[in-house]
């Protein structure tokens, strides 16, 4: 069970023991999530990352989730990697609005050798500006990650998503070991892992435990931690997935605080539709991290505007850049 006067970290935890966490009463994970919190975070902060998709759809992968795979008629155009210059401007932009990480993502199934060169000089030039940097890719090959390194890149995102059991529903065109291999590639490389997760996929609270589990026995915890909240999309094969219940994604992010107390916890996708109220209860149970809206933003955008006010309401205040 968990102990807040001596929370080590663990990479040692049983399933049984992250269940009986889930089960505690919501008051009691509350105060044991927030004193794993405390213990090692501000609780007044909370990072800021920006995203920017730098190539978008036509996406050889079947995620049952996702807008960007070939595979589903959802309506969205797909487009060419963008032009570093792009990518550069977009990240300046970013910076002035307060962004402390600026990451990049692209619909791939994996990282092609020719794309390297110009993904690698967007690194290094987003870096140049004082900007952490975490990209995006899909799969990579350990040289490849070893480039990635080199340019300076900080962090890989590489989600595991789900529990290993439910995988193979939601994706056929690759398997969750694959994933492994893959955040095992970037750790060797000395780059910070960026790996979680998407609840409301029609999972069960035992695949929510076994992602959970499966995070926070990797070798080393992922720097950071996405909790998704599925986006259903029209023309995905789980546009009606039940949505997952609020006080269940309160209860992963607790989870996910207190077995892995050192990660940055963040709130990813799925935020726009929560309630402040829920917000609220999420920085409690320990996150503290956020997107700041999923395309890039310019002044005046009413999604950082209403962050803005979030923020001041509860008296939060943006992390500043350094920290893990
Ligand atoms: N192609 C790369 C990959 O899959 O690793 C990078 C891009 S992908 C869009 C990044 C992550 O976004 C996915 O791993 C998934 O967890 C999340 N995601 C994608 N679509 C989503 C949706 N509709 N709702 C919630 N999360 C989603
Ligand atoms: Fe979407 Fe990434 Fe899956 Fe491609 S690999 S379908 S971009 S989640």
């Amino acid at each position: 069970m968990f102990d807040a006067e001596t929370s080590a970290i663990r990479t040692d935890w049983t399933r049984e023991e992250i269940a009986g966490l889930y089960d505690l009463p919501f008051t009691e994970l509350l105060f044991q999530a927030q004193t794993a919190h405390r213990e090692h975070f501000d609780p007044a902060e909370v990072q800021i990352s920006q995203l920017l998709s730098i190539k978008t759809g036509g996406c050889a992968e079947d995620c049952g989730y996702c807008n960007q795979s070939a595979h589903f008629d959802t309506g969205l155009k797909a487009s060419k990697l963008m032009p570093v210059e792009e990518v550069k401007q977009a990240a300046e932009a970013a910076k002035a609005g307060g962004a402390q990480r600026f990451c990049m993502g692209a619909a791939w199934r994996e990282l092609k050798d020719r794309d390297v060169d110009a993904i690698c000089e967007m690194v290094s030039s987003v870096r140049d500006m004082g900007l952490e940097t975490c990209m995006t890719l899909g799969m990579l090959t350990p040289e490849q990650a070893d480039k990635l390194s080199d340019a300076g890149l900080d962090y890989y995102n590489h989600n595991i998503d789900t529990s290993p059991e439910y995988y193979s529903e939601i994706i056929t065109t690759r398997t969750f070991e694959d994933r492994l291999d893959t955040l095992a590639h970037v750790r060797d490389s000395g780059m910070k892992v960026c790996s979680g997760g998407i609840l409301g996929m029609g999972e069960s609270r035992e695949d929510r435990v076994g992602m959970i589990h499966a995070l926070a026995t990797m070798p080393a915890h992922p720097g950071s931690v996405p909790i998704n909240a599925l986006i259903p999309i029209e023309g995905t094969p789980l546009e009606k997935a039940p949505k997952v219940d609020n006080l269940e994604f309160i209860r992963t992010i607790a989870v996910a605080r207190m077995t892995m107390p050192t990660s940055m916890v963040r709130i990813a996708a799925g935020r726009e539709t929560m309630s402040d109220e829920t917000q609220a209860l999420c920085f409690a149970a320990g996150a503290n991290s956020i997107f700041y809206g999923e395309t890039l933003l310019t002044a005046g955008n009413p999604a950082v505007e209403k962050d803005r006010a979030l923020f001041e309401k509860l008296g939060l205040k943006a992390m500043g850049a350094g920290h893990a």
